[in-house]
């Protein structure tokens, strides 16, 4: 992707009818770090988070919590979503909340443009509805109960009895438009991925498609259907516009222009609604489809998918309070495949932070730095890099940008991190310490500390947007000149520093002497 391309990436907003663990953190840095890489690659780069406030679920936790689903919302988005953020290092253009003015005056011309356009008809509609989802379930979705909810039907993802609802409906006419999605799956082969997310939506349009159901009357908390006020809009038709009314629908036609269309990250649990109902959405009101819509995998502890309602909720500061935000976001993403499910757990994030972070990347720096204080007063010798680091140097910044445009986060760190473990075996063999004894090696000891510390610098320019705060301390200790964010991320091999090196005041990633066990 040439540098100053549009690129504007979103997470799902979240729902306020509970508070954040570390599955939603993990979204959240994904999609961070893309955007990061982006932005320094010199794109028009855009993130855009928020938070999903209507709904019936919102509503009955706020009436069970004794007040109102605003100021449930409200409480929530400043005591936790918001907060969340800062914890994990979140670099966010804009933060949307579906109770906005912005978010539902533009809900509403949508749908009032969808209604003229003859998208929207009203009908009765009786089904099984689950409260957890917020949606009717087909019967393929929905198992026997068991134990107490023995004889009734119950949400195959909620194990609660749904309930059968019949009300009069405005409709949206998704089944008008399978061909085109299924075409669209067929002429983009990158819309959804990855591939076992697309082959299961695939399959899913291919059974046929339903209209859906788009408005309630049975409850308000919602926006009002704008020709027909005793409905509010379904919620999931209302959140998925805050992807455009973010940037401007309805009111800001140059915004839209030069951000939309998007690239989604989502849990592969949401992808339906993003890769088949969303595009269905925008394709009736003649607007583009996404760019790519990605289902990342889920995060399993003791194999069991993470969510409060399963008791394995871990709250990201639990992590971060001990091993700080960096060593947050490198483990979520280095360990864990990103589009795979993966294992979290304690030890493995422990023994990473330890062997990778600590002993890898942060001794090397200290190491290095030291050695140009010690031998050279921190003047960086003035010698060419070793060839075989110089073209190390190059040839991974070319894959780990190259890994970043296929989502491939983890692929990109791996790249960067064989760097990290050249130049430590390059400090090993070389032996600059005992090149320093032997005054006629002086030139070679030059060439040594030259090349390492060359090496660092691109190190903190392809590990910034992941290791903001590491590779913040470290680029100004390397001789780096600038903020390293604002390093051209492509062209990472090629920076030149002020040629003096500083002392870091401490380890990049200090030693954790015993792990508080949170499990
Ligand atoms: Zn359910």
């Amino acid at each position: 992707m040439p540098a100053g391309d549009s690129f504007y990436i979103t997470t799902p907003i979240f729902y306020v009818n509970d508070v954040p663990h570390i599955g939603h953190a993990y979204t959240e840095v994904a999609a961070d770090v893309l955007a990061r890489f982006h932005r320094q690659r010199g794109d028009d780069t855009w993130l855009l988070t928020g938070t999903d406030e209507h709904g019936q679920k919102i509503l009955r936790t706020a009436v069970a919590n004794d007040t109102t689903p605003q100021a449930w919302a409200d409480q929530l988005v400043e005591s936790a979503w918001k907060p969340l953020l800062e914890t994990i290092d979140i670099r966010n253009d804009d933060f949307i909340r579906t109770t906005e003015a912005r978010h539902e005056k533009a809900v509403a011309t949508f749908l009032q443009r969808l209604y003229d356009d003859g998208h929207i008809y009203s009908g009765e509609y009786e089904g099984y509805y689950c409260v957890g989802c917020e949606e009717y379930k087909q019967l393929d979705d929905l198992q026997p109960g068991e134990g107490e909810f023995l004889g009734a039907l119950v949400c195959k993802i909620h194990g609660r009895p749904v309930e059968i609802l019949k009300e009069k409906n405005y409709f949206f006419r998704m089944s008008a438009f399978e061909d085109r999605l299924l075409d669209l799956y067929e002429t983009r082969p990158d819309f959804v991925q990855p591939a076992s997310v697309r082959n299961e939506i695939i399959q899913f349009v291919k059974q046929g498609l339903a209209d859906l159901s788009i408005s309630r009357s049975s409850f308000d908390w919602g926006i009002k259907v704008p020709w027909d006020e005793s409905h509010v809009v379904y919620v999931w038709f209302d959140a998925l516009l805050n992807y455009i009314t973010a940037v401007g629908y309805g009111a800001d036609d140059e915004q839209l222009e030069r951000r939309w269309p998007a690239v989604h990250i989502v849990g592969k649990d949401i992808a339906r609604f993003h890769a088949v109902i969303w595009p269905a959405m925008l394709m009736a009101a003649d607007l583009e489809v996404p760019k790519a819509v990605f289902g990342h995998g889920w995060l399993l502890v003791g194999g069991e998918k993470m969510s409060k309602s399963k008791l394995t909720g871990i709250a990201p500061a639990q992590i971060t309070d001990t091993f700080g935000s960096d060593a947050f976001r490198y483990y979520f993403l280095s360990a864990i495949t990103f589009g795979q499910d993966g294992s979290f757990s304690w030890e493995d994030l422990s023994a990473r932070y330890q062997a990778e972070l600590a002993n890898g990347f942060g001794n090397l720096a200290s190491r290095v730095i030291a050695m140009v204080i010690k031998y050279f007063d921190g003047a960086v010798p003035d010698a060419a890099v070793d060839a075989p680091i110089a073209e190390l140097e190059r040839s991974v910044t070319v894959a780990a940008n190259e890994a970043i445009d296929r989502f491939a986060v983890g692929e990109s760190i791996a790249e960067t991190w064989k760097l990290v473990d050249a130049l430590n075996l390059y400090i090993t063999e070389q032996e600059p310490w005992a090149l320093a004894k032997d005054p006629a090696q002086r030139d070679r000891l030059k060439a040594v500390l030259a090349t390492a510390v060359h090496g660092l610098g691109t190190l903190a320019i392809l590990l910034s947007p992941v290791l903001p705060q590491a590779t913040a301390r470290l680029w100004p200790a390397v001789g780096g000149e600038g903020e390293v964010d604002a390093q051209p991320i492509h062209e990472a091999y090629s920076w030149s520093g002020h040629g003096t090196v500083t002392a870091l005041e401490s380890s990049l990633f200090p030693r954790i002497e015993t792990v508080e066990d949170a499990g």
